[in-house]
């Protein structure tokens, strides 16, 4: 009885050991589709960053920063196109694409006297006057 107990712990474990070990993460559920995705962007992001950093205070060579530039701009083009995927599987659901969203504008240029703010204002900071364009 005790031989047979210990044979399927011994069973029990290596399972264990075998089943688990190669997914080291035993990955909850992610809140969203995206969030690994929109994880590893970020941090293609701040390696993008860091990169530039050490290639303008002259730790890189030319060669090198271009080369894992490309590489990791490589990696956020898969990153963005198993987003497009996920986005797609999920995409029955809701027909409206994403492409049909506007792309939040870097620039608010005031239409009286086209003058930039990075902001949204509510009045143009040089002519006073509002910001916002009349929205069909
Ligand atoms: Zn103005």
């Amino acid at each position: 009885m005790i031989i047979a107990i210990t044979c399927i712990l011994t069973v029990g474990v290596l399972l264990y050991i075998l089943g688990v070990r190669p997914k080291d993460l035993p990955a909850p559920q992610p809140v969203s589709p995206y969030q690994h995705l929109d994880e590893r962007k970020a941090a293609i992001y701040e390696n993008l960053r860091d990169l530039q950093f050490e290639y303008r205070v002259g730790k890189l060579s030319d060669g090198d920063y271009q080369q894992t530039k490309k590489d990791l701009q490589k990696e956020l083009a898969q990153v963005l196109a198993e987003v497009d995927r996920v986005r797609e599987q999920l995409g029955a659901a809701k027909p409206a694409k994403a492409i049909t969203t506007p792309p939040k504008p870097t620039k608010f240029v005031c239409p009286s006297c086209n003058a930039e703010f990075e902001k949204d204002l509510k009045f143009c900071g040089e002519c006073g006057k509002p910001m916002r364009k009349a929205e069909a």
